[in-house]
């Protein structure tokens, strides 16, 4: 439960006045720090996937002396690299009447009015420089006939502003930043540090000034000290074990950071997206994800009656399919946002209308789409994806409808920052999907990788600088100084006590059931009794962790499952967390569903009154029993309405 203590209020520091100049107004206001000052300051980066990469590089640029670490064996592995469809961004190359308002709208709206209105106006307007970016460094969008870039459609919007290269969108840019990257490396202004894993934070006099890491070819620690840290760290979605994840995405760092005092926000925001292959055992330990790309030209249905559920979908007459999406919605149609998608989902196979053995999938259906615009332009389009899914299933999505089904995908919450991008801690700022973002309750497709990369390239680079204007003459504190050698201890020990369990459960067996749990009472959809309960098994299941946990092998050295061992610790302290802000949330909001709070006709329904705000925990000391703190939301241009794509 909370702490007892009334909630407190957060100030974002975001300024006020017309929102189209607030971001250049801002801009003006921060303090610089000049290109000779620049070299005498060093900054750690924790994180080279698009947010990390992004920054690090662009600070370098600038002058600073940048240290950069990832656990991976090098930043091309980062999980960025996983994304399929998209980059949004208001250039209004299709003249479809798309503009920097409507993309901040769109934003806003499909958050379902829980982001914060300077900080979304302010990512819709980066979002074209980062298309300038990228195509500078040789990113191979997707063009037209003419040459000029292609765009398309992705969820809860009604122009096509979506920037792709064919299914391999996030590698491609993530080539771009990492190239970026790698150049300052050569030049000796980024330090890069593969391989070694952030343990913890260190603070000192209440500023972060460095960090904890674990070398995972060794098994040492080291602290690593400089006049700021940045976090890119990536989300939680794994905290449900199955998602479309990689699967060693973690919290890790954010949780240490959140145990030495930053703020955790909104983490009951999960993105459940609604078109992954669907799991098909029980030792399955990873789901794909289609992209939402294929919602262009694919068609949602299921069986009409639950009769007709077992027959294969060439047996179903057309007047026999429930295509519910486009019925339920005829504005938007497939193209709902994930949320709206993903529930309705969800409600068609609870009404026993779901499709393929388990029951739980849907059908995504080409064949319209192939009959009208022939299957060469399908190919070209989804050609990967559809290769994708054929060599996962056996099944050959040309001929035959996609059975797909919602999997945990995205993370909405994460460390609370300010306008600034910097956490309630000094020295600590948080970029891309480690941070609690610009996108509410829901985010819509393709706009995590304009928010990372809109963090790293434009937003902190600037921001940053305002802060470290003011260190200038502090001195920072080095690598053997009390509070590092503390942390260094924390850390070994957290490590050794969990080796020294040597009990009979494998690390796996524990996030499987959390994962489990998590999805069923803290998934699509909650319930106040159900959040009770997921509560309470998290607890046990923490406790037998920490009595019988088995993990084999020598802590001295490479151990995958002592790696695992620390990321699944942090998962069961976070989830009860997630758990608590869910019960909190009396309202549904975007991806946050509370059945109690839902209009009659199953749509999500806020509480503008009592729950317009962020909620930002700190650590109390006890993970059961968090402070609560508040940033009400303000909204100037909006008009808070029930969200509708009708
Ligand atoms: C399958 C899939 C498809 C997607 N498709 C799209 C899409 O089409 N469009 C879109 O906009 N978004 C998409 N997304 C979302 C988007 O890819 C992510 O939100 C985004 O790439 C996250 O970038 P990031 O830099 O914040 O984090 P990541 O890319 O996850 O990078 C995190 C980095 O932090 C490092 N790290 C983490 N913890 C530690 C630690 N403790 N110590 C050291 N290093 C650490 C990792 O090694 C890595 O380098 C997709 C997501 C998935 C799963």
């Amino acid at each position: 439960m909370p702490n007892a203590q009334p909630p407190t209020t957060l100030e974002s520091g975001a300024p006020g006045g017309p929102l189209e100049t607030r971001w250049s107004r801002h801009k003006a206001d921060l303090k610089l720090v000049g290109p000779t000052n620049r070299r005498k300051f060093s900054v750690i980066v924790v994180g080279t996937g698009l947010a990390g990469a992004s920054a690090a590089a662009t600070l370098a640029e600038q002058g600073y002396n940048v240290k950069a670490f990832t656990f991976h064996d090098s930043p091309r592995r980062a999980h960025s690299v996983a994304a399929q469809g998209g980059i949004n961004a208001a250039k209004n190359y299709q003249n479809d009447n798309d503009s920097t308002f409507r993309l901040y709208y769109d934003t806003i709206k499909g958050g379902d009015f829980r982001g914060r209105e300077s900080n979304t106006y302010r990512l819709a307007e980066v979002s074209a420089n980062i298309i300038d970016q990228a195509v500078a460094q040789g990113v191979p969008f997707a063009r037209e006939y003419g040459g000029t870039l292609a765009n398309r459609t992705f969820g809860g919007v009604l122009v096509s502003r979506t920037f792709y290269a064919r299914g391999q969108t996030g590698q491609q840019l993530l080539l771009g930043a990492y190239s970026s990257l790698n150049r300052m490396v050569d030049t000796g202004k980024v330090e890069l540090h593969t391989r070694k894993e952030m343990h913890d934070l260190i603070v000192v006099d209440g500023k972060a000034r460095g960090i904890v890491v674990r070398d995972l070819k060794t098994g040492k620690f080291e602290a690593h000290m400089a006049h700021a840290v940045v976090l890119g760290t990536g989300g939680y979605a794994n905290v449900f074990y199955l998602s479309t994840n990689a699967m060693n995405c973690n919290v890790t760092a954010a949780w240490r950071a959140h145990k030495r005092g930053a703020f955790m926000a909104n983490p009951c925001y999960t993105q459940i997206h609604p078109t992954c292959i669907p799991q098909h055992g029980d030792y399955q330990s990873k789901l794909t994800l289609m992209s939402e790309s294929l919602r262009n030209d694919g068609r949602v249905w299921v069986p009409r009656n639950p009769a007709d559920a077992g027959k294969s979908p060439e047996q179903i007459a057309a007047a026999d399919r429930y295509y519910y999406l486009e019925e339920k919605y005829p504005t938007f149609g497939n193209m709902v946002p994930r949320d709206v998608a993903s529930r309705n989902a969800k409600y068609v196979c609870d009404d026993g209308l779901g499709v393929g053995a388990t029951k739980r999938a849907v059908y995504l259906d080409f064949a319209d789409a192939i009959r009208r615009d022939g299957e060469d332009t399908i190919r070209s389009k989804y050609g990967n994806l559809f290769h994708m899914y054929a060599k996962i299933t056996g099944d050959n999505p040309y001929k035959t409808p996609m059975r797909i089904y919602p999997a945990p995908h995205y993370t909405m919450g994460g460390l609370w920052v300010d306008y600034n991008l910097m956490s309630n801690l000094p020295g600590l700022f948080v970029i891309g999907e480690a941070n609690f973002s610009d996108h509410g309750a829901n985010r819509l497709g393709a706009s995590a990788l304009m928010q990372g990369l809109a963090d790293g390239y434009f937003v902190l680079p600037y921001t940053i600088a305002g802060y470290l204007a003011g260190e200038l003459h502090a001195t920072v504190p080095s690598a053997d100084c009390d509070e590092a050698k503390a942390a260094i201890d924390d850390s070994k020990n957290a490590i050794q006590s969990l080796f020294d369990v040597k009990g009979s459960r494998s690390v796996e067996s524990f996030h499987r059931e959390l994962g489990l749990l998590m999805l069923d009472k803290v998934g699509v959809s909650r319930n106040r009794e159900g959040l009770e309960h997921a509560i309470g098994r998290i607890r046990e299941i923490r406790d037998e962790f920490k009595q019988n946990v088995r993990i084999p092998g020598d802590p001295n050295m490479v151990n995958p499952e002592i790696e695992k061992a620390g990321r699944v610790a942090d998962f069961l302290e976070f989830a009860e967390c997630k758990a608590l802000d869910a019960l909190t949330r009396e309202e549904s909001a975007g991806g946050h569903f509370r059945e109690e709070h839902q209009t009659p006709e199953g749509e999500a329904k806020r509480d503008d009154e009592n729950f317009c705000h962020v909620t930002a925990w700190e650590y109390s000391g006890d993970v059961t029993a968090p402070v609560e703190h508040r940033e009400s939301l303000e909204f100037e241009y909006v008009k808070l309405t029930q969200r509708s794509y009708k």
